[in-house]
């Protein structure tokens, strides 16, 4: 066991290894978020957002450098089908893509001609449809960017669709919604409330909700997990559909039946991870002032092929 792991179960004892150690790969952001893997230019890209920066890590020498300031005060990222960077910003209140050409697209930035709260975490599924969480962190106040209302009025989670130019809200029941993640088959979708920061005694937990056969809709939506340590911000799943959260202590790993395996301490909190390395087993962790690293007997979850272009069946999707 890794002394920096705490095992609570004995399915994390087959999850980490024994000589791995966490790795301090940098040091020097205010609130370090959003870490996206890019397996063809070997590099990590990441938010740090208070100083409206992105910072990009490079794997072959371990060099760390400034991506893109200003940043519009991105927060969370993630790598789409086509390998473009796909980012959620504070400040332009939008998701947008980085294109190959390295030219910025506002995907979305608005739905029934109000804007955004503040998109904060992105996933995207197989079908190419980009599903975002919009709480009002951003809108606060000015240090992750521009103070504003809301003027929705309630922080929901939405399924956008590029290519109909789309958007809708998938869920409407939370008090901010933030991290999120499909299960490796893309049936589930788990989505982390953290609530609690804006409401005395509110939510600090996960929730899950399956997937309509059609993929665009919600049902469920249980508690999955509650956070023991501060809260859980953004999260990736692995192969297995395990589930590595972030959390106030470290980071926290949930089987797929909800049990707490185990737990990786990290001396500074923690705000969100993603699996990278050429086999994808390295967890990237971003936390407050740091970029860390620590290797694993798992890897990260594959997101499925794209579904066959044609007439869909009765049963598609
Ligand atoms: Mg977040």
């Amino acid at each position: 066991m890794a002394p920096t792991c705490t095992v609570l179960d004995d399915r994390f004892e087959r999850l980490i290894l024994g000589t791995a150690r966490l790795e301090t790969l940098w040091t020097g952001s205010r609130w370090a978020e959003g870490p996206a893997y890019f397996a063809a230019g070997r590099y990590l890209v990441w938010s740090d957002i208070p100083n409206n920066r992105m910072l990009r890590w490079d794997e072959t020498d371990g060099s760390v450098s400034v991506f893109r300031q200003p940043s519009h005060n991105t927060n969370g990222h993630t790598v789409d089908r086509e390998g473009r960077l796909v980012s959620c910003e504070h400040q332009s209140r939008s998701v947008t893509r980085t294109e190959h050409d390295g030219s910025r697209t506002v995907l979305v930035d608005r739905i029934a001609g109000k804007r955004f709260n503040s998109p904060n975490d992105v996933v995207i599924k197989s079908d190419g449809t980009i599903w975002f969480s919009d709480p009002t962190y951003g809108i606060d106040c000015d240090y992750e960017g521009d103070a504003a209302p809301s003027e929705i009025g309630a922080s929901h989670v939405y399924r956008h669709d590029p290519a109909g130019g789309t958007c809708a809200a998938v869920t409407t029941d939370f008090v901010q919604p933030n991290g999120l993640a499909f299960s490796p088959d893309e049936r589930l979708l788990y989505i982390a409330d953290t609530g609690v920061s804006h409401v005395k005694d509110g939510p600090r937990h996960i929730r899950r909700f399956a997937v309509a056969r059609d993929g665009r809709t919600l049902s469920g939506g249980e508690v999955f997990a509650t956070c023991d340590a501060g809260l859980f911000d953004g999260f990736r799943l692995d192969v297995l559909g395990n589930l590595w959260t972030s959390a106030g202590d470290g980071v926290h790993c949930y089987g797929p039946d909800g049990a707490l395996l185990g737990k990786i301490g990290v001396p500074e909190v923690v705000a969100n991870v993603c699996f990278g390395g050429p086999k994808r087993n390295r967890l990237f962790i971003c936390a407050t002032t740091s970029l860390y690293a620590i290797f694993l007997r798992t890897q990260g979850c594959v997101r499925p092929p794209a579904p066959a272009v044609g007439p869909a069946g009765p049963t598609a999707g």
